[in-house]
């Protein structure tokens, strides 16, 4: 099929295939779970970045979720970029090389990810009344969790703070999945749990418990485990990127704390010579960074969480 089935029929039940949205051979996962009472519909994504497994495992968890126990829809596209998760691909979309997370709201007559952003914009986000994508960090990514929302929206961040991660990251960043359904009028949020592509029941079971907050902070379950009593910290992302290519050496660790100018890692060659010292910009903490020896020119190197002016 070209176009995914209806996700309202009024019946209990849960239906689930492969869709072809794209004039080619690739089959993507879907899985509609209709509760036997009428309520919102959540969207859930995963695999928009083929190899962050702990939010496709969690994803495939939740296509399992008992029809009865919910009110309203749970639509769940558990593997967007089905090839890249097959060929284990960093970021992107081997079909066209492109980073579809960078692609919003796409393009129909443009290249495989262009396009598959284009059928997520006009057919997919407009049957969301709330939308979470959930990712996991990449193969060459370390990070301590967090969940991003865009950063005008308010009912995104109430979903941000229901999913329950310690650290809540305001995005303003155009070309993204949430900024695409936010635009839209869908709140949404981007977990990352995890880190190199690894998954375990301790980070599924993370994620997992944070998508059953949502869906009780929607009234589409009765209840779910409580969040960690954590307090919750909101802040905004900076990212250098690699001015030139090279061997990478981060001198902070995960959520270690940065001050203002200092080094935060280095780029050398393969005779230690350093080509460029990393200063951070602002105070701050670690909230991901590459944990890639190689590092090639204009790739992100790491993110600062910096206390949110509000
Ligand atoms: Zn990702």
């Amino acid at each position: 099929m070209t176009t995914l089935p209806p996700i309202r029929t009024g019946q209990a039940r849960t239906a689930f295939g492969y869709v072809r949205p794209l004039a080619d051979d690739v089959e993507i996962p879907f899985a509609i779970v209709e509760g036997a009472e009428p309520g919102p519909c959540l969207l859930v994504t995963a695999g928009v970045h083929g190899s962050e497994y702990c939010s496709i495992e969690t994803a495939l968890r939740l296509m399992k979720l008992e029809p009865e126990m919910l009110k309203g829809t749970l639509l769940v596209l558990p593997i967007l970029n089905v090839q890249g998760f097959h060929k284990r691909s960093i970021y992107v979309m081997p079909q066209d090389g492109k980073n579809l997370n960078r692609m919003f709201p796409g393009d129909p007559e443009g290249t495989t990810s262009q396009r598959l952003a284009h059928w997520l914009t006009s057919s997919v986000y407009p049957l969301a009344d709330a939308y979470i994508d959930l990712h996991g960090g990449d193969l060459d990514e370390g990070l301590a969790p967090f969940t991003i929302y865009p950063r005008a929206c308010a009912r995104s961040r109430a979903l941000a703070e229901a999913f329950g991660l310690p650290v809540i990251v305001a995005s303003g960043g155009a070309g993204y999945t949430l900024d695409s359904a936010f635009k839209l009028g869908i709140p949404g949020i981007l977990p990352e749990v995890s880190g190199n592509g690894l998954w375990g029941e301790d980070t599924v079971g993370t994620m997992s418990a944070g998508v059953h907050r949502v869906m009780k902070h929607l009234g589409m379950i009765a209840d779910a485990e409580p969040a960690p009593a954590e307090p919750m910290q909101v802040v905004t992302m900076w990212v250098p990127k690699a001015p030139v290519g090279g061997l990478w050496y981060p001198a902070k660790n995960l959520s270690e704390p940065v001050a203002e100018g200092e080094v935060v890692g280095e780029i050398r060659d393969v005779f230690g010579k350093v080509l460029a010292s990393i200063r951070s910009e602002k105070a701050g903490f670690i909230l991901y960074r590459l944990t890639s020896l190689a590092v090639n020119q204009d790739e992100a190197l790491l993110g600062v969480g910096t206390a949110l002016a509000e």
